[in-house]
């Protein structure tokens, strides 16, 4: 059988054609010791199909806590005991966490509210918050409001929101052993709908929730059809009081050729390191997956848990020679 990595280097760096379910596959069951040639081929094409720029994003919650979906992985539920409180941000604080961000160099800055759906009140907020944002600073505008009817996704399109967050999550085929409010393809169907309207698809997931290696894979081929503009990668980070809260962190090792098997099936993605790094990978994660196959990062907070500070990646990105993405002309 041809050495799957030998493939990839022809295919995925040479062609830009990401790798399949299978071939991701035997990517994820490499053994440790060929790690660091997995890891230098992502990079590889990565620099090849996206260039050494980082685009660094900032984050905030309008509407944290509260949530009355069942996502198994999430503080944010207020299905089950997790201590994340319900709580509203105002438009001022909306505005000024935005110039903050922009002020970091950040040319991303995304709105997030735990919901299953957005309502009225929040689609005003957003309008009335989009607004004062986009007459305060320049930066783009993200959102994730969860699912979203054919109205909401106009509507958003029309406000200026070029990208709009929508997570699968996982395989479908592990989809109902982590959410049994809402189904895969309800989200699947939101992404469609956004990325008709002609927004900018971010999708991306949650690896280390108790998934087989072949869903791991599936997933990233799940996602190859999908064709995000980005993918947010996240590692488990088992909150207390959560169905997950009692999962065992991942392996660093499998962290990574997770990181750069999805590189090789999403050759020209932005792939953004999450949640869940730090616990994950500690503080050499971050170097390591900069270096192999993640192009995009998140600064600050991670809605429920602290991140790293700005500063520490930021200084990182300037050690590496990696420059921060500048402002887009998308605005
Ligand atoms: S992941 Fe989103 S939809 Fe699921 S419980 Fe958390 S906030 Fe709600």
């Amino acid at each position: 059988m041809p050495d799957v990595l030998a493939c990839a280097g022809r295919s995925v760096l040479t062609d830009g054609v990401g790798l399949d379910e299978a071939a991701v596959l035997a990517v994820l069951q490499l053994p440790d010791e060929r790690l660091p040639e997995l890891l230098a081929l992502a990079h590889e094409v990565r620099m090849r199909w996206c260039g050494p720029e980082v685009e660094v994003e900032g984050i905030v919650s309008v509407k944290t806590g509260g949530c009355p979906e069942d996502c198994h992985f999430c503080s944010q539920s207020g299905v089950f005991a997790s201590p994340v409180r319900a709580a509203w941000l105002d438009i001022e604080s909306l505005v000024a966490a935005a110039v903050e961000t922009a002020a970091s160099g950040a040319s991303e800055f995304c709105i997030v509210a735990a919901v299953r759906g957005p309502d009225e009140r929040l689609m005003a907020q957003m309008r009335e918050g989009v607004a004062a944002i986009r007459a305060a600073v320049a930066i783009n505008v993200a959102a994730s409001l969860g699912m979203l009817t054919q109205d909401q996704v106009d509507d958003l399109a029309d406000m200026g929101v070029h990208r709009y967050n929508h997570n699968l999550e996982t395989a479908r085929s592990y989809f109902p052993h982590v959410v049994t409010t809402h189904t895969w393809l309800e989200r699947w169907q939101t992404l469609q709908m956004v990325a008709a309207a002609g927004m900018e698809v971010c999708c991306g997931g949650i690896v280390g929730m108790g998934e087989s290696i072949e869903q791991r894979a599936e997933f990233a081929a799940q996602l190859g059809q999908l064709a995000p503009h980005e993918v947010p990668l996240n590692f488990l980070n088992p909150r207390p009081g959560t169905p997950f809260g009692d999962l065992p962190v991942m392996d660093a090792k499998d962290a990574l050729r997770t990181v750069a098997a999805f590189r090789l099936a999403l050759p020209s993605t932005l792939l953004r390191y999450a949640g869940g790094r730090e616990i994950t990978l500690g503080d050499l994660g971050t170097r390591d997956g900069l270096l192999g196959g993640v192009n995009a990062v998140i600064v600050g907070n991670y809605l429920t848990t602290l991140g790293r500070p700005a500063t520490a990646d930021l200084a990182l990105l300037d050690e590496l020679r990696m420059p921060i993405k500048a402002l887009s002309t998308t605005l």
